[in-house]
């Protein structure tokens, strides 16, 4: 049966582009147009002319080689003699288009079987019920959590390989991205010499056209176990068949496919009999083979169409998008790539509305607490504050916290994200938002990432507040057990008015008397799951995040969509922008001579490495390979501290102590300085594999000098000479605009990867899309206005509020339509 129905597939894959090519033509009123490389007559007679391998009965032969020839003239023929001809060649085509297909139909064996299975699957079947599927099949799929048929369909592919794009090995050419099929000749697997943790599997693919090598890298130590050897041995057999899918490059060993995706063939799928050119692949345990698994998809897609639709005929038609059955269908057997685009758009869209959705009826939903009375009539704190500071805040910071006052004051809780560039003055607008909302009666909450910045924040505070009478705690998770529970009895009693620390703030036994602002600083650092218990501690509190990495809008409402944004969008008066320069690691010693000219004139220097300690894996500087060489070889006349995240709380807290009295002249320290550390007397920034770093987290290292009006230096240290590296670092040269720098970040990396934002709850195809949809994302946000406006309370969008109700967390939506 299989080769009899893929010699009907071969025909149905010639007659399709013939009709193509004869629509064409008679849209453009037989003009005899031109293809890509030649007339539409030349391509049919061409077609036409040699009919051998189609094994078609002579009936067939004898008409197309009497159109065939007509074709050859056809340029000579008037207007109607071509239309005619044009006809009668689609009439024929489509005659043996049909006849294929009942052939078909009727050598399927297992048809009437098929038909039966189809009439009683439903939606919720159990796999038990399918056919094909046996109790170790069934097993194996459970333990992927797939259960039912709706699991089934909501199961996507983790990938696709790309038919369309088949080549013979010989034809292969380097730097081109094509799919092969061809048996393995030899298989070899290794531990790399030098480096312990990287395996290497070879493979020779041979066609009957010639071979070609694969390699295959596995980093990791598990990769290098016995074990792991002898079952990549066992899976690829010599002999055995394989599809191999990726980019073809040319090496020491001539062209190879390095890394590329790598599909087991049965030898029955020899004629991948799948509906399109593009072939899903799924992430599926070793026992069940792919090509079995799109056949049970096959059979049981079908009840897809009992999937609800969130949105009704007339919005997917007006928003121009695919059906949910069509986008379901299609992620799974994709006719072809545009109609698994539109697949994945559709799907990327639901997940949208339904984000914005939640967004807006969250912010409408939540009702204000309402401010006391001011405790203290006379004295108004925040007033006090402000005059006590030794500068004045500027317009942006003015503008903010007025923004944040009135939100305060209003009837809805206030959900506001402050962006704000590194160095801008948030600490202030954050400690005068809590000050107010103190001076209103109740208690603010300010939650940082790391215990240094929680350390400093809380000293700043203490340093500020403490002549107002105001209490401020430092909670952390260093924080002894008889303070931590004092703190816990006066937080709780009232008598702690703001409260500081780490992640040690959301923990169920911190209890507060009446919590009324949280504030969050570097708030991408947390998740919303963290934000939100820390909210719950109090009731209808205030939120105040703040960042200083700038997201374009598109992101901000995707990931923001229910909070108000504030912007402080100018420094503090005299700064000068730090000067930036890439340098070459082996061509350090003037640098040093400017380190040292600065330190003697009073002022400090940071120096940033990737690594603590040296590691064998990667070939990196570490904090104690640079702090050895700069103490010993070119500092030794100054005073250098070291700092990293392995240190006690206590030992960091004195370097970090000795740093701000300048009383320590070198900072040596990873990134866990990265964070709000300031301590404006430095003013040079040194680091080292500047290439390791992403550019918003460059950024914000930068952001460490530059903090007053003195002229600083940011020097970024490499030994890689390439080019994307230089792109990146030249960006960094180029400018000082936090917001530019998250867009080329974005754009380099993705916004997983910058923002951390795993966390937001956004499936990875959601994130990893958001860059390239804006225009969705916006319309988005506008269809789940209409929705609510219409109808604020869903309540004639059942399936839609069902939805919303089953799953407060994000999870793919066609996976909870249950
Ligand atoms: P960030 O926005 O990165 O958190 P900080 O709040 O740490 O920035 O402020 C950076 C530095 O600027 C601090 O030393 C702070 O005291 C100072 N600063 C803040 N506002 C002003 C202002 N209006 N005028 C002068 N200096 C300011
Ligand atoms: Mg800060």
């Amino acid at each position: 049966m299989n080769s009899k129905s893929s010699y009907f597939e071969y025909i149905k894959d010639w007659i399709r582009p013939l009709q193509k090519s004869l629509t064409l033509e008679s849209e453009y009123e037989f003009k005899n147009i031109l293809g890509r490389e030649k007339f539409f007559n030349e391509y049919l007679f061409e077609s036409l002319e040699k009919l051998d391998h189609l094994k078609l009965n002579d009936n067939y032969i004898d008409k197309f080689s009497y159109f065939c020839n007509k074709y050859k003239d056809y340029a000579n023929l008037d207007l109607n003699q071509r239309k005619r001809l044009v006809i009668d060649t689609r009439k024929l085509l489509f005659k043996l288009g049909n006849s294929v297909e009942s052939k078909q139909n009727k050598n399927s064996s297992n048809f009437y079987e098929e038909k039966l299975e189809i009439n009683s699957l439903k939606l919720y079947s159990k796999l038990s019920e399918i056919k094909g599927i046996g109790k170790i099949y069934q097993e194996n799929l459970n333990k992927l959590g797939l259960f039912n048929i709706k699991d089934l369909i909501s199961y996507f592919p983790r990938t696709y390989l790309d038919y369309s794009n088949r080549e013979k090995i010989v034809n292969l050419r380097p730097e081109y991205t094509y799919t092969c099929t061809g048996n393995i000749k030899k298989f070899y697997m290794y531990k790399s010499k030098n480096k312990s943790y990287l395996s290497i599997m070879n493979i020779t693919l041979f066609d009957e056209s010639g071979s070609i090598r694969i390699t295959k890298f596995f980093i990791g130590k598990r990769f290098s176990s016995y074990t792991f050897f002898t079952s990549q041995k066992n899976k690829f057999k010599v002999g055995i068949k394989l599809a191999v899918s990726g980019k073809v490059k040319l090496t020491d060993f001539g062209r190879s496919f390095v890394d590329p995706q790598i599909e087991i063939l049965n030898d029955n799928d020899n004629n991948l009999n799948f509906s399109g050119k593009i072939l899903p692949i799924y992430s599926l345990a070793d026992s069940i083979s792919n090509i079995n698994y799109i056949k049970i998809m096959k059979r049981i897609l079908f009840c897809a169409k009992d999937i609800p639709d969130i949105l009704n005929s007339r919005q997917i038609k007006s928003l121009g998008l695919f059906s949910v059955k069509e986008a379901l269908i299609n992620i799974h057997l994709p006719k072809n790539q545009n109609s698994l685009d539109e697949s994945k758009r559709r799907l990327l869209f639901d997940e949208l509305l339904l984000l914005q959705i939640k967004f807006l009826i969250k912010k409408n939903d939540r009702k204000s607490i309402v401010l006391n009375e001011k405790v203290n009539k006379n004295k108004s704190y925040l007033k006090q504050f402000l005059s006590n500071i030794p500068f004045c805040l500027t317009n942006s910071q003015i503008k903010v916290l007025d923004e944040i006052k009135n939100d305060l004051q209003g009837s809805n809780p206030m959900s506001r994200l402050l962006q704000g560039d590194v160095g801008s003055g948030k600490t202030i607008v954050a400690i005068a938002s809590l000050l107010y909302i103190v001076e209103n009666g109740y208690q603010g909450a300010l939650m940082v990432p790391t215990e240094v910045l929680a350390v400093q924040h809380y000293q700043n505070l203490i340093k500020n507040l403490t002549p107002l009478l105001i209490s401020v705690e430092l909670l952390t998770g260093n924080t002894t057990q008889k303070k931590r529970r004092k703190i816990l009895t006066d937080l709780s009693n009232g008598h702690i008015n703001i409260l500081v620390g780490t992640h040690a703030l959301f923990e169920d036994k911190v209890i507060f008397d009446s919590l009324g602002l949280v504030v969050i600083d570097e708030q991408h650092r947390f998740g919303v799951g963290q934000r939100n218990r820390l909210l719950r501690k109090g009731d209808n509190t205030h939120l105040l995040s703040m960042t200083a990495t700038p997201i374009p809008r598109t992101l901000a409402l995707s990931i923001y969509g229910d909070l108000d944004v504030s912007q402080i969008d100018e420094l503090p008066p005299g700064r000068v922008p730090v000067k930036t320069k890439i340098i070459e690691e082996n061509n350090l010693t003037q640098l040093f001579k400017i380190v040292e000219k600065e330190i003697k004139k009073g002022k400090q220097a940071y120096v940033i490495l990737p690594l603590i300690e040296e590691s064998e894996k990667l070939n990196l500087n570490s904090v104690n390979n640079i702090y050895e060489y700069l103490s010993e070889e070119i500092f030794n006349k100054f005073k250098i501290g070291i700092l990293h995240g392995k240190l006690n709380s206590e030992e960091k807290n004195k370097v970090i102590d000795l740093f701000v009295k300048n009383e320590i002249d070198i900072l040596i320290s990873t990134t866990v300085i990265e964070v709000g550390i300031d301590v404006p007397n430095a003013s040079i920034m040194i680091i080292y594999n500047a290439e390791r770093f992403g550019l918003s987290q460059l950024h914000q290292l930068r952001g460490r000098v530059g903090r007053d009006s003195y002229e600083s230096y940011c020097y970024l240290v490499t030994s890689e000479n390439n080019l994307l590296t230089n792109k990146r670092l030249q960006v960094m040269q180029k400018s000082n605009d936090g917001f530019y720098i998250a867009e080329k970040d974005l754009e380099l990396r993705g916004p997983g990867q910058i923002l951390g934002y795993k966390q937001s709850g956004l499936p990875d195809f959601v994130l990893d899309n958001l860059p390239k949809n804006k225009i969705l994302i916006e319309k988005a946000r506008e269809e789940a206005k209409n929705i609510l406006l219409k109808d604020p309370l869903l309540d004639s969008n059942l399936i839609l509020k069902r939805i919303l109700y089953d799953k407060e967390n994000n999870k793919f939506v066609h996976d909870f339509l249950n």
